[in-house]
């Protein structure tokens, strides 16, 4: 890992209107959606761009509910891209996933193509460990990932329980690697909570927890083995409320227990106890918006001893 790797924490665009950011990327444009992020470029505040090696999923728990990479899929079929065909259906008005996953094979070099060090989060439109995906291919997958150690790799899933068990057999050669940051969701206690056990099982070097969608309060969490944690709130049509206080609890819980966080949007529609919390950007990701004590961006320490 480098110093210089870069993150999108600068945004520039969270003082745009709506009808001016793309749904998908974040990036100002004159149409709802611009295509960047196909292209791998993204608003993500807690990384530096994506990368997609895999593509299509199913729904697994609460958090997936308005699953963005889902109406993504949608769109990315409508415009002809190959990889994305057959991954969603119509159903009630509505794009689905049909629970088709493939890995895209001249995408899954990339990374070894890209000199400069980057923050890549993996598979922004998929589930790595996705049960649909073969062992095999999910190798394939962390071998780049090993082999381009120039780059932080940020792999994050709702499928605890697979990675835990391939990161301690079959995925061992890379487990350990610094540059490979193994995550999970974490949006409620029922599904969340059994998942950091798991992450916490897995033998690696680096772990964090991506609570977001927040959907309630989580109460009292062990961090101990975790070495960063991101929180927010839910975006886009039908979001689900976010309570400030929920994300007080997790920012003073990792203020004593030493962990790295990092607060990345307070969501569409946030509330402070039974308070609306008003502000502009649609997604509530300007800090300058939310309270003071919310205003937490950190990342790991190994973010800045790599060279
Ligand atoms: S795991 Fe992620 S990509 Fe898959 S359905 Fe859930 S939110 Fe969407």
């Amino acid at each position: 890992m480098a110093r210089s790797i870069k993150t999108n924490t600068d945004s520039k665009v969270a003082n745009k209107t709506a009808s001016e950011i793309c749904t998908s990327c974040g990036r100002p444009s004159r149409r709802q959606f611009c295509g960047a992020s196909l292209k791998g470029k993204t608003k993500i505040q807690w990384t530096g761009r994506t990368w997609n090696p895999v593509v299509g999923c199913s729904k697994c728990s609460k958090g997936c509910e308005h699953c963005y990479a889902m109406w993504q899929a949608f769109r990315c079929e409508a415009m002809g891209i190959s990889q994305y065909q057959g991954l969603t259906v119509i159903q009630g008005g509505t794009p689905k996933w049909t629970g088709v996953v493939r890995l895209v094979e001249h995408k899954l070099e990339e990374p070894i193509h890209w000199r400069k060090p980057q923050m890549i989060f993996v598979n922004s439109m998929s589930d790595l460990f996705h049960e649909h995906l073969s062992d095999a291919d999910i190798i394939r997958v962390a071998e780049v990932m090993h082999r381009a150690n120039w780059h932080v790799f940020q792999v994050l899933t709702k499928r605890s329980e697979r990675m835990r068990d391939l990161l301690n057999s079959k995925l061992q050669f890379c487990a350990r690697d610094p540059h490979i940051w193994w995550g999970v969701s974490v949006e409620n206690r029922k599904s969340g909570l059994p998942r950091i056990e798991n992450l916490r099982s897995a033998d690696v070097a680096v772990r964090f927890l991506s609570i977001e969608p927040l959907l309630e309060c989580l109460g009292a969490l062990d961090l101990s083995g975790i070495h960063w944690v991101i929180v927010g709130g839910e975006s886009g049509h039908g979001a689900r409320p976010f309570d400030l206080q929920w994300a007080r609890s997790i920012i003073g819980q990792c203020r004593e227990q030493h962990v790295p966080c990092f607060v990345k949007q307070i969501g569409r529609r946030p509330v402070d106890g039974s308070i609306p919390i008003a502000h502009s950007d649609p997604k509530g990701g300007d800090p300058q918006e939310w309270p003071e004590d919310l205003r937490l961006r950190e990342f790991p320490e190994s973010t800045e001893l790599a060279g």
